[in-house]
């Protein structure tokens, strides 16, 4: 069994569907329910309404996972703004620390015990090329995205010895209906710009992909960092964009 959380959109939508795809029992996990009807209505699994912001929703989850788990993808998050540092709003990083790292903390402590019950558990953590490098106007996503990257490394370290492997993907540009449009405040136009020009940004399957065969590596291999970007995407700073036609 796996529970997926952030499963209503994106990345944990399409995940929840690539591992019912590859045997998995999905438990899909996020705040709204009729999203994730939708993604059920795909796996054949089922959905478990959760906030992560909300300890007592954490522990309703937890409660309600009585088989063995062996796999939990960390996907719940978001960026909120973009503006730089010294112009930046406390609110903003102060959501997004506790969607993101606490997030992951509740969920992860939550579940331990199930995912350490069995043969051999796993947890995915989805964190960010933001985690791995700074750019302008990156201050709050960039340093809650590298704490993910420190928790993930933390757990690993701590489970040592023990058959429950840790793994973060991290990727680069994706192309997702909600996550840009979220971090501009809902401006269409702005979270629109982010993607301009760029041939084939990632789609929400193509990390979908790197999380099944993560998921789906022999018990003994632990893949410890998967980073993935398209291929326009050098790195954080270095996105090939073709002119965009009327513009100068
Ligand atoms: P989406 O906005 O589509 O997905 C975010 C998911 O998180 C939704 O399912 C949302 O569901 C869920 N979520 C948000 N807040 C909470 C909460 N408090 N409790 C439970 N679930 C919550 O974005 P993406 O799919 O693009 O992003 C998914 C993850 O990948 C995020 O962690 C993001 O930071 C990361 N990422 C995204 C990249 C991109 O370019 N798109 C690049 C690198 C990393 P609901 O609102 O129903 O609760």
């Amino acid at each position: 069994m796996a529970v997926v959380t952030g499963a209503s959109s994106g990345i944990g939508a399409a995940s929840a569907i690539a591992l019912a795809q590859a045997g998995f029992h999905v438990i899909a996990a996020a705040r709204r329910a009729d999203r994730l009807a939708e993604v059920t209505a795909q796996t054949g699994g089922r959905s478990a309404v959760l906030d992560v912001t909300d300890p007592d929703s954490v522990a309703r989850l937890a409660a309600s996972v009585t088989d063995e788990l062996t796999l939990l993808v960390t996907c719940a998050g978001g960026a909120w703004g973009v503006d730089p540092v010294a112009e930046s709003d406390a609110a903003d990083w102060s959501r997004m620390y506790d969607v993101n790292v606490l997030g992951t903390q509740r969920v992860v402590r939550a579940l331990m015990s199930a995912l350490s019950a069995g043969d051999g558990g796993q947890v995915v953590t989805i964190g960010s090329t933001a985690g791995h490098g700074a750019y302008a106007g990156g201050g709050g996503y960039c340093g809650v995205k590298a704490a993910v990257a420190s928790l993930t490394r933390s757990l690993r370290l701590e489970l040592n010895g023990r058959p429950v492997r840790v793994s973060e993907i991290a990727p680069g540009m994706v192309a997702t209906e909600e996550f840009s449009l979220n971090r501009f405040g809902g401006d269409r136009a702005a979270a629109d710009r982010v993607y301009a020009g760029v041939e084939h940004p990632l789609r929400a399957q193509d990390v979908a992909a790197c999380v099944a065969f993560v998921a789906t590596t022999p018990p003994h291999v632990d893949v410890d960092l998967l980073v993935v970007r398209p291929l326009a995407q050098a790195d954080q700073q270095t996105v090939a964009r073709h002119p965009i036609p009327g513009r100068g």
